[in-house]
């Protein structure tokens, strides 16, 4: 069994031309888990699978560039040309109220998009993925998940700030999918909002992490000029997340 991710979105905050906004598809021993659904990213995933063939949802966190193609995905499964369809979505507390607030039918959406509520801490077996959840440095509760599959590891951070809590997460991981929204010369810098790629680095390092994917790029950021920021202090391999690129875990 092969354990495989694609990018379907990695741009941070608002799309690119080139872009979509964060979204991640792990697929493993016939499975099919989403990582976030950001503006845009449906389009890469139907470049990828029926929509129906997506086992199970989580979402990180209520910001849009996050979970904004739910709606998306709510519609295209309750119009399913095979007929209509339904997917788990495990995301934080009032989630869905939350998106029922733009939608006047919260019972269908509910049908269709199977809500649970999702808390740092919680390990949640999906299929044939291990997933634990654990608490990201951003200002709305943010959880970031390290994804277990067949004695590999895939750590995501979703957005945060620099915490310790990341290493842990990313602890020996094959992959560490890491924020890295900005770069060192926009400093002064928010706290406990996103890294630079040399905070999304030193995470790396300190979790001793085999690969270090960057990730929720401005759009307008150079991806080499955040690719050397990490290099500089991060040994193991630094990639740049484009959207539709596949790795193997
Ligand atoms: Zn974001
Ligand atoms: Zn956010």
């Amino acid at each position: 069994m092969t354990a495989r991710l694609t990018v379907l979105g990695c741009a941070g905050t608002y799309p690119g031309a080139e872009r979509a906004c964060s979204s991640y598809l792990v697929e493993a021993d016939g499975w099919r888990l989403l990582l976030d659904c950001g503006n845009g990213s449906l389009s890469n995933l139907q470049r990828r699978c029926d929509v129906a063939e997506v086992d199970a949802v989580v979402i990180s966190h209520l910001h849009p560039d996050h979970f904004v193609d739910l709606f998306g995905l709510y519609y295209a499964l309750r119009f399913h040309p095979d007929g209509p369809r339904s997917v788990p979505v495990h995301a934080p507390r009032g989630a869905f109220e939350h998106l029922g607030l733009m939608l006047d039918d919260l019972e269908t959406f509910g049908r269709h998009c199977r809500f649970s509520v999702a808390a740092a801490g919680d390990v949640l077996e999906l299929g044939p993925f291990t997933l634990r959840l654990s608490a990201a440095a951003h200002p709305v509760e943010t959880l970031a998940s390290r994804v277990e599959v067949d004695g590999r590891v895939l750590a995501y951070s979703a957005d945060s700030g620099p915490t310790p809590g990341l290493a842990d997460t990313a602890r020996d991981a094959d992959l560490f999918i890491a924020d890295a929204t900005w770069l060192e010369r926009q400093g002064p810098l928010p706290e406990a909002l996103h890294m630079t790629g040399r905070q999304a680095g030193r995470q790396a390092a300190a979790a001793g992490a085999s690969r270090l994917l960057l990730s929720h790029l401005f759009p307008a950021t150079d991806p080499a000029e955040v690719a050397a920021e990490a290099t500089e202090v991060f040994d193991g391999e630094v990639l740049v997340a484009t959207d539709l690129l596949e790795l193997a875990l």
